[in-house]
This record gives C-alpha cells, structure tokens and sequence, in this order.
C-alpha cells in the first residue's frame, strides 16, 4: 500500500565535529520517502526551486517514489543549515530559508487522494492540514513537526494534531509542546491534543511509544561511529510507516516491528552526509540489524 508524504526538499549545510557539507540533498520528505521506499510505494508532495539538479530527481525517481506531486516553481529550493556539537542528540539551527515553500499551494493530482496511509513529514503546520484536506478517507495519518514550528505556529500545528493517529516528535519537541519537563506527563498531554500514539525519539537513547495504557521503548542501534545525525528523525519515520503500510497491520505487536524497523533505518542514515548511506543498502542489512536489536534486548522471565 502506498504512503503519501507532504514535506520538505532542501538543500542542507552542516557542521558536525567530523566534517562539513554544504548544499547537500536534505529534507524531511527526501529522508523520509528514501526510507519508506525500501517497504512501499511513496507518493511525494512538496515544492522544489529553478535551482534544483536533475541529478537529485533522477535519485528520487531511481528509488520508485512518485513525483507527480513535486512541484517546481521559480525561486529558490527551502534552505536549512544547521550544526551539531559534541552532542549529536541537539541540532542547532543556524539558519531557516523556507524560500519556494513561503508562497507553496500543495494541489494533490487526483491519484493521490485516495491515500490510506498519509505522512506529514516536519513543514508548517498549515501546509500539512491543507494536504490533509484533501485526502479523501485515509486509514493512518502520521505526523512529524519541530521546535520551529512549535515557537511559530503552535495554534496551527495543535488544529493538524486533532487529525492526526500518530504523532512522531523528538524528547525535547515533546516536552516543548505539552509545557511540560516529565516526558511522560507530556506524552498524556500530546495526547489530548489528538494522536491516539506518540513515538518519541531520543537520539541515541532510542525510541519511546506511548499508546492508550502503554509504553514500549525501543534502543537505538549501537554505533561506534554517528558521523552526521541530520535527516534520523525523518529516516525513522519511514521505516516505521513503510512498514505498516507495507504490512497494513496497526496492532501493537506490528507498531512494536514497525518502531524497531524506523530505528534501523535511522541506523544507517547517521552514518554519512545526507542520503549517502541510504543509497548504498540492500535489504539484507536492514534485516542484520534488525536481528541485532532482537538480541540486544532480549532476557530471561523471572524464575
Ligand atoms: P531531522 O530528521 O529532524 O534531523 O530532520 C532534518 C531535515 O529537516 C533536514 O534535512 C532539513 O532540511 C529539514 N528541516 C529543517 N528545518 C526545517 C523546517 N523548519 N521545516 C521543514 N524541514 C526542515
């Protein structure tokens, strides 16, 4: 089964304390539908400027995602730049130029609005809802969003939040939004804003899912090396909706599969600049990984 993700293309300019990149492929949307595409079918909508290679379109298209919804208009693609200290879990944003995306009308082409599964990757909230508005019925609406968008439209991103199944959001983003410093009152609070779920990812720390009653907490992969931790959070996300949607299954036993699954993918993305990592793996790594987390975690009832 498809998914349908509304989010951003952008060129990224990072420093992190093992090198720097400028003008890179980056993005919610590219992380996002580059992750998903290696469980489903990606139909991905955002806006692009006159400056964007053919290069990046044709990487997109190699990936099987649908392009019919990328829309290029005359300007300059959504710029981000950020650094990373020596803690990698904190990005910090140097600079925001949403460019194209300031005057952006998402306008879904008629295949796409019989999407079950809907990704709202990490752009303003108000952009988010107006794709929403035009899915007919969706069986799953997932969501991401960030500090920025929590500062500058928190009314808009709560008004999206009242649609939205599954809300997945970073540590700090989440305690931000309830007002809230104990990750699990502000869970519960998030909650009451709409998403039945909350996946919370705590960088190296992994993954928390909170649902009606439950929690399930999910390590990161052990690396000995994170070169560049842009674009996780994004790459998270699609293996966690790729693999629902692939599997078209919300019970908790599949959200738990689903949420180690993000949390491999992630795995790789950190590894290089951009989407480097992601161009390189077969599917057979993912599986490794995956059997490695199994272990990780497994140990012995009480006698
Ligand atoms: P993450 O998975 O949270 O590390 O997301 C990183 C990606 O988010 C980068 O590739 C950026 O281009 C993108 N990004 C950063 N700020 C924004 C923003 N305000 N809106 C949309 N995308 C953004």
């Amino acid at each position: 089964m498809s998914i349908l993700v509304v989010g951003s293309v952008a060129f990224d300019s990072i420093k992190t304390p093992f090198g720097v990149a400028d003008d890179v492929l980056g993005g919610s949307a590219c992380y996002f539908s580059t992750s998903a595409s290696f469980f489903t079918d990606v139909n991905l909508v955002a806006v692009i400027g006159d400056d964007f290679p053919q290069e990046h379109v044709d990487f997109l298209r190699s990936r099987n995602i649908n392009l019919d919804g990328l829309q290029k208009s005359s300007g300059e693609t959504f710029r981000w730049k950020g650094r990373y200290d020596y803690d990698l879990n904190e990005a910090h944003t140097l600079e925001t130029h949403l460019n194209v995306f300031e005057s952006f009308k998402p306008e879904l082409p008629e295949n796409y609005r019989d999407a079950e599964y809907v990704f709202l990757a990490n752009i303003d909230p108000e952009l988010q809802l107006e794709v929403l508005q035009q899915v007919k019925n969706p069986k799953l609406v997932a969501c991401d969003t960030m500090n920025f968008w929590i500062e500058g439209k928190k009314e808009e991103l709560i008004k999206t939040l009242a649609k939205v199944d599954i809300l997945v959001i970073n540590d700090a983003e989440v305690r931000q939004l309830a007002d809230e410093p104990n990750i699990i009152k502000a869970a519960e609070i998030v909650r009451g804003f709409g998403p039945r779920i909350l996946v919370v990812k705590r960088g190296e720390y992994g993954v928390l899912m909170f649902g009606e009653g439950s929690i399930f907490s999910a390590p990161a992969y052990p690396l000995e090396e994170v070169f560049d931790p842009t674009g996780a959070g994004d790459t998270f996300a699609g293996g966690f909706v790729g693999y629902l949607a692939a599997t078209r299954n919300l019970d908790e036993h599949n959200l738990r599969k689903a949420t180690v699954f993000g949390t491999v993918m992630a795995s790789f993305t950190v590894e290089k600049f951009s989407l480097d990592r992601l161009r390189e793996i077969e599917f057979s790594e993912i599986s490794d990984r995956y059997k490695k987390i199994k272990l990780l975690t497994e140990f012995a009832d009480i006698d």
